[in-house]
């Protein structure tokens, strides 16, 4: 079961996952993009950490809403509207109830890609966050419809999310700052996909 106290250790061992890599996270964006990427997210999540830890909330969808609006106000970037906004809206598709099935952090989870997509306009292939996201969202969902726990289906899903960023080294990117590169994007790790498969590894560790 997924409730505030496991929501709340997500976060956490997300906000400890993107600091110990921050500067992988830097040396990818910094190859593709601007160099902020590991800065934006480590701040992001430590807001995110101190938001929760100040407001106490009693269920996971509350958990999760607060990280999000932490995150929407202290981090830069483009992945700080995305990533707080997917927060967010997972949060209110958990409703208020104080603990859930794996079935329902699934339809929380696709509730996040869907919100990212439609902030940044990203579909699969276009070498961002989505290409971790979308094959772990499917992982994830099918393990929960197979009756798994959530900790499997997180495991599932942090698998799917790292051979998803595996599968952004040959794309060329057509969102973000990366696309600017054009062809030159071609043969790097997405920074955002790697910080998605950081941040779904977390969530497979807290719930193992
Ligand atoms: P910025 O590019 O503004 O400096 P960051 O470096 O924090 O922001 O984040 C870059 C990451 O954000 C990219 O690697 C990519 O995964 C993700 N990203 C950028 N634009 C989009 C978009 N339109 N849709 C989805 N993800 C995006
Ligand atoms: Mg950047
Ligand atoms: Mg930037």
């Amino acid at each position: 079961a997924f409730d505030a106290q496991t929501a709340t250790a997500w976060v956490g061992a997300a906000e400890v996952a993107v600091k110990a890599n921050e500067s992988r996270l830097t040396d990818l964006d910094a190859a593709i993009g601007d160099g902020d990427h590991g800065a934006n997210l480590a701040r992001g999540l430590a807001a995110a950490v101190v938001a929760i830890a100040d407001k106490q909330p009693s269920t996971p969808g509350d958990v999760l809403v607060t990280a999000g609006r932490g995150i929407v106000a202290k981090t830069g970037g483009a992945s700080g509207p995305l990533y707080g906004t997917a927060l967010r809206r997972a949060g209110k598709a958990l409703g208020d109830a104080s603990s859930v099935e794996a079935a329902e952090v699934g339809e929380a989870l696709e509730a996040a890609l869907t919100a990212i997509k439609e902030l940044g306009g990203a579909n699969d292939g276009d070498k961002t966050m989505v290409d971790a996201l979308t094959p772990a969202v499917a992982a994830f969902q099918a393990v929960a419809a197979d009756g798994g726990t959530v900790g499997a289906a997180a495991a599932a899903a942090a698998e799917a999310a790292e051979t998803g960023l595996a599968a952004t080294v040959p794309m060329q990117a057509r969102k973000g700052r990366a696309s600017y590169l054009g062809a030159r994007s071609i043969g790097h790790e997405d920074p955002g996909a790697a910080s998605t498969a950081l941040i779904l590894r977390a969530l497979a560790e807290v719930t193992a």
